[in-house]
C-alpha cells in the first residue's frame, strides 16, 4: 500500500498534480460529484469591462470615475476589470471614504458625501429600487456579469464584465462525463451569466447567488443526498467549502487559503489535470488491491507449503532456500507492480 501511494503521489507532481496525504488520493476514486467554482476556476479570472450603459445625467467619464473609485477599494476581479478600464481611458479618481464590502452582493462607499452602490442585482433589489431587470438579461445572457452603480435613490447606470473560459474547461468536463461524474457550478455571480457559462463547458447544474458562508451549507447538502463530493475552487471565499468536501482540489493560481484547505492542487490552474488526478487515483487504487491480492496468495499457498502441511498427503515440501527465495520475490513482485503506475499514460 505505501508503495503504490508513494508512485502515485510521485507520479502526480510529475503531472503537476500536488496531493497534500494519502488519505486524498484514496478518497479521490470514489467521487462521484465535482463541484466547480465559476470565477477563477472555470473561467481565467480576469474579467474586463465590455460594456457602458450610463442611465445618469452625469458625463460618462464621471460615471465611471464614481464606479472605479469604489471599485478602488476592493479585491474583487470584478473591480480590477474596472480600474483597468479607467486607468486605460485616464480617468481621473476621485477619494472614496466608509467603504464597505456587501457580502456576496457588491460594495458601497461615501464619494463627495453621496452614498454609492455597486453591485448585482440582489443588491438593488434589496434597497426597492426602480431598475427595470429586462434591460441587463440581454447581457446577462451572453454570459456577462453585471456591475450596477447607484445612489440611495435611484440607479446610475451600469457596466458588463466578461470573464474569458478556460480552453481546457470543456474538455475537463467532458472527460469527467466520460468516467460517470456529474459537474455542478457553484457561483456568487448572477444567475443568467452563470447558466449561460455553465451550458458553455457543459457542466450539469448551476447553483448561483451563493454567498460565500453558504457554498460550505450547498456542498453539505450534497453528501446528504448521499453524494461523494470534490470542489474545485481558488478564492478565499472557497476555501471553507474545499475544507468540506470529501476532496478539496485548489488552483495554484488562487488564493493560498483555498491551497491551504485544498487536499489537492492543480500547478497553473489546469483543470484538465483534475481528470488525471481522478484517473492516477483510481490506478493508485487499483495497484493497493492488486498488490494484497498477490500478497495474500502467495502467502496462503506459501506458508502452509513451507510448514509441511502438503506433505503427508502429496509429499510436497519446500526447501527452506526456496521458501527464503520466494519470500524475498513476493515483496519485490508488490514493488514492482506499484512502480507499474509510473509508466502507465493518465
Ligand atoms: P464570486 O467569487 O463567485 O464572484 P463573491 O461572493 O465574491 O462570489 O461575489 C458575489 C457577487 O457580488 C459577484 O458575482 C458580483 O456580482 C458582486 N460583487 C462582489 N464584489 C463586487 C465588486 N467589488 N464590485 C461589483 N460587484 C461585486
Ligand atoms: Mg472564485
Amino acid at each position: 500500500t505505501p508503495t503504490a501511494i508513494i508512485v502515485g503521489v510521485g507520479k502526480g507532481a510529475h503531472e503537476g498534480i500536488l496531493v497534500k496525504d494519502a488519505a486524498t488520493l484514496e478518497e479521490l476514486h470514489k467521487v462521484d460529484t465535482v463541484v466547480f467554482d465559476k470565477t477563477g476556476t472555470i473561467t481565467l479570472g480576469k474579467p474586463t469591462l465590455v460594456d457602458i450603459k450610463n442611465l445618469s445625467t452625469l458625463k460618462d467619464d464621471e460615471f465611471i470615475s464614481i464606479l472605479a473609485t469604489l471599485e478602488k477599494k476592493s479585491e474583487h476581479p470584478i473591480a480590477s476589470a474596472i480600474l483597468n478600464y479607467s486607468k486605460e481611458k485616464n480617468i481621473k479618481l476621485l477619494e472614496v471614504s466608509n467603504f464597505e464590502n456587501i457580502q456576496g452582493k457588491g460594495i458601497k462607499g461615501l464619494i463627495s458625501n453621496v452614498e454609492y452602490y455597486a453591485g448585482n442585482v440582489k443588491l438593488v433589489t434589496d434597497t426597492n429600487l426602480l431598475f427595470d431587470v429586462a434591460v441587463i438579461e440581454q447581457y446577462t445572457l451572453q454570459g456577462k456579469t453585471p456591475v450596477i452603480l447607484s445612489t440611495k435613490e435611484k440607479v446610475l447606470g451600469f457596466v458588463m464584465v466578461s470573464d474569458e473560459i478556460k480552453a481546457e474547461s470543456k474538455k475537463a468536463i467532458a472527460d469527467l462525463h466520460r468516467l460517470g461524474i456529474r459537474s455542478v457550478m457553484l457561483t456568487g455571480d448572477d444567475a443568467q451569466a452563470a447558466k449561460y457559462m455553465a451550458s458553455l463547458v457543459g457542466i450539469d447544474d448551476v447553483i448561483a447567488h451563493v454567498l460565500p458562508q453558504n457554498k460550505l451549507e450547498k456542498i453539505r447538502e450534497l453528501q446528504l443526498q448521499g453524494r461523494i463530493v470534490a470542489m474545485a475552487g481558488d478564492g478565499v471565499n472557497d476555501a471553507p467549502a474545499l475544507a468540506q468536501a470529501n476532496v478539496g482540489i485548489a488552483m495554484s493560481t488562487g488564493t493560498d487559503v483555498a491551497i491551504e484547505s485544498a487536499g489537492i492542487t492543480l500547478l497553473n490552474g489546469d483543470i484538465s489535470k483534475l481528470v488525471k488526478a481522478i484517473k492516477l487515483s483510481k490506478m493508485t487504487m487499483r495497484g493497493i488491491k492488486q498488490n494484497l491480492f498477490w500478497a495474500f496468495i502467495y502467502n496462503i499457498v506459501g506458508i502452509p507449503l513451507a510448514a509441511g502441511v502438503f506433505y503427508p498427503a502429496f509429499g510436497l515440501l519446500l526447501n527452506p532456500i526456496f521458501a527464503g527465495f520466494a519470500m524475498a520475490m513476493s515483496s519485490v513482485s508488490v514493488v514492482l507492480n506499484s512502480l507499474r503506475i509510473k509508466t502507465k499514460k493518465l
